[in-house]
């Protein structure tokens, strides 16, 4: 008797102690212990519950793990309806808002605005009574939802229980979402298992959430937003909104950071504004601002109207997202060949602007998301970024659709097309291809590059058109006559094309190796190469064995710069680049070279000087590189105090293996050596 009586004593410890390590994890972001310390914790209560089953209580912690599946979920009738929001698109609206509560509220007297965002997810009510959770329920249609309890459970950061002064029953609302990292990697795994892609996080948070078997649900990385209370009884709530946001975190709900109190519309309005402007930054999206009047007895004054209160409103930001036709789908040949799909699309606005165009990235990407020509789709445009399709909207589909494959032939040159081992992209073999050479003189003269300044897109094509370059190098063969030649182009614009042509032969050495479009030679990389290589002649001359000893240069792109090198055309381009006077060599030898350049350095176990972190900065402050994996590359093994088994490796490879204190010694050298 008396052994029961600890059990459960010891139980119930463990389960005040693993809600309040998930709070300070789920809620606050911020944990105390590691996550095996916690998964030992959930453990011993588990075993323990499996042992004495009577123990079980609905609110432990082991039972979020979803329980059983349900035929269907049961009904739930809200006690006060869940009103939804009047929305305002403009500013005008947002004002006509104002002046209306104002009036209502008889003028003269002054009021505060809470400001929130609007998340973009399913609305929840959430019940609790005597300190546990009882009943979660969906929206529904505000006067009843349905009962997702068992799903909700799920949902780490909803407290299965709460603090002995909350009121004895009570009501919270919240939104529950699903993060934009988590919608992506739960369709990155439906995609891989061929399952049908979610459009949106609304979308796939409002189907997990409403899954029949909460084991399913379970594994979604759901979280949830409470933004206010329905109901409670037995105790007095707050009188403000603000401070019942404040209270409900002091119950342990999350609630959203980003809530602001303001006193003028003008102040809404630029909150409003930021979050159109930095909604991109957000981890999960939203879709407005939603406007609350701070005081609760100005609430009730001003009441509901219809479903809708009005004291609240919902202030949108611009769609991102529309849907339109995909008229079909087109190709451009790339400078490296690749043969890159894009949906040409019945022009539609979307968040202000007229888009007509969709990058489509690769044929694997079209037919991992079914985008079909013809069909229906979800586009969307986030920032700066290019739109892109988001899905088909399969229900409207009549039959007519087409597939899309990729040509077995280029679309400019009519050569043959290939689609090399262990890549996504489709290749035009043809190196003389004429779109591969236009889009590689496009980029050497972008900005990344060469950056000649006058030379756009536009006049590229019409001097590939006139057949006055057929190559960078001819670039810096244009006469003023040649250019005059050309339509539209005034003396002035002349004279500037001609000194930023000249003004690129100075461009430093990692510019130019990036900008020979070498395949898989982006900026960081010619950055690399120009750390190991002080000209073009050198990086021409290196061997297969001499690229890919250098850190992060892998078989591929050395593969990739030996063939360039290797083609006569291009022996030709860069000698004419040359007798142009194209600087093709680094400036000089660095003034003074970092005393770890060139070394990679892994470290296993525990350091007593300092973190590994710290160590790894401080390799990387004198110029040496570390890395995780021991591979033949790595020039020394930090070994620490109990060190895994990249000591075996190490030990295998016949790297040099430092202990700490050699490894200090080194280090203390290298600080002297680069005074
Ligand atoms: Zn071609």
């Amino acid at each position: 008797m008396e052994d029961i009586a600890r059990v459960k004593r010891r139980v119930e410890e463990l389960r005040a102690s693993i809600n309040y390590h998930n709070y300070r994890y789920y809620v606050l972001d911020s944990p105390e212990i590691s996550d095996a310390e916690y998964d030992e914790l959930m453990l011993e209560l588990k075993r323990l519950e499996e042992a004495h089953p009577e123990l079980i209580t609905p609110d432990s912690p082991t039972q979020r793990v979803g329980a059983a599946p349900v035929e269907a979920f049961g009904i739930v009738q809200h006690p006060l309806p869940l009103l939804s929001l009047t929305n305002a698109f403009s500013g005008e609206e947002l004002s006509a808002w104002h002046r209306r509560v104002t009036n209502l509220l008889g003028g003269g007297r002054g009021f505060d605005f809470v400001c929130e965002l609007k998340i973009d997810g399913l609305a929840v009510a959430l019940t609790y009574a005597n300190g546990s959770l009882t009943t979660g329920a969906t929206r529904g249609d505000g006067y009843q939802g349905e009962n997702i309890t068992q799903n909700l459970r799920t949902v780490r950061s909803i407290p299965l229980s709460v603090p002995k002064d909350a009121p004895p029953r009570f009501e919270v609302r919240g939104e529950v979402y699903l993060s934009k990292a988590g919608f992506k990697k739960l369709n990155d795994e439906r995609a891989r298992e061929g399952l049908p892609l979610f459009a949106n996080p609304r979308n796939a948070a409002a189907g997990s959430v409403r899954q029949l078997d909460p084991r399913i649900t379970a594994q979604r990385p759901l979280d949830i937003f409470i933004y206010g209370m329905g109901w409670a009884e037995g105790k007095a709530l707050p009188s403000s909104h603000w401070e019942t946001l404040e209270y409900l975190k002091s119950l342990g709900f999350k609630v959203n950071p980003n809530v602001a109190l303001y006193h003028t519309i003008s102040e809404v309005e630029k909150y409003h504004r930021n979050w159109v402007e930095n909604r991109e930054s957000l981890p999960y999206e939203a879709d407005g601002v939603v406007v609350k009047v701070n005081s609760v007895a100005f609430q009730r004054e001003l009441g509901n109207v219809g479903h809708e209160p009005r004291w609240a409103i919902a202030y949108k930001f611009p769609a991102i997202q529309a849907t339109t036709r995909v008229l079909d789908i087109g190709i451009n040949v790339g400078r490296t060949g690749s043969l890159n799909p894009y949906a040409i699309l019945e022009p539609v606005k979307v968040g202000g602007v007229t888009i007509k165009h969709a990058a489509l990235h690769n044929e694997e990407d079209i037919h991992r998301k079914d985008i079909r020509i013809g069909d229906v789709v979800t586009v969307q445009r986030a920032g700066e970024v290019i739109p892109e399709i988001v899905g088909p909207i399969i229900s409207r589909r009549t039959g007519k659709e087409k597939v899309f494959a990729m040509p077995g032939h280029c679309p400019v040159c009519g050569a043959e097309v290939i689609k090399p081992e262990g890549e996504a992209m489709h290749r035009c073999t043809n190196a003389a291809c004429p779109a591969q050479a236009l889009e590689r003189i496009k980029h050497f003269v972008s900005r990344g590059a060469m950056d000649i300044d006058g030379v756009g897109e536009k006049l590229c094509q019409a001097l590939f058109s006139a057949g006055l370059i057929k190559d960078v190098a001819d670039l810096y063969y244009l006469t003023r006559e040649q250019l005059l030649s050309l339509e539209r182009m005034a003396e002035k614009s002349i004279s500037n094309v001609l000194s930023s042509v000249e003004k690129s032969k100075e461009r430093p050495l990692a510019r130019v190796a990036f900008a020979l479009g070498i395949l898989h030679v982006g900026e960081e990389t010619a950055e690399l190469l120009t750390e190991h290589f002080s000209s073009i002649d050198e990086l021409a001359r290196a061997s297969r064995e001499e690229l890919s000893s250098i850190p992060s240069i892998g078989p591929k792109i050395a593969d990739s710069i030996l063939a360039f090198f290797g083609q006569g055309r291009n022996k030709r381009i860069i000698e004419r680049l040359r007798k142009a006077g194209v600087k093709l060599a680094a400036e000089e030898a660095k003034a003074r070279e970092l005393p770890l350049a060139g070394l990679e350095f892994v470290i296993t176990g525990r350091l007593e000087a300092f973190t590994r972190h710290e160590a790894e900065a401080r390799i990387k402050v004198l110029g040496g590189r570390a890395t995780s994996d021991v591979t033949r590359r790595t020039s020394y093994l930090v070994a620490g105090a109990a060190p895994g088994f990249k000591l075996d490796r190490a030990r295998a490879l016949d790297i040099k293996i430092l202990g700490e204190a050699e490894f200090l010694e080194l280090l203390n050298r290298a600080v002297v050596e680069s005074e």
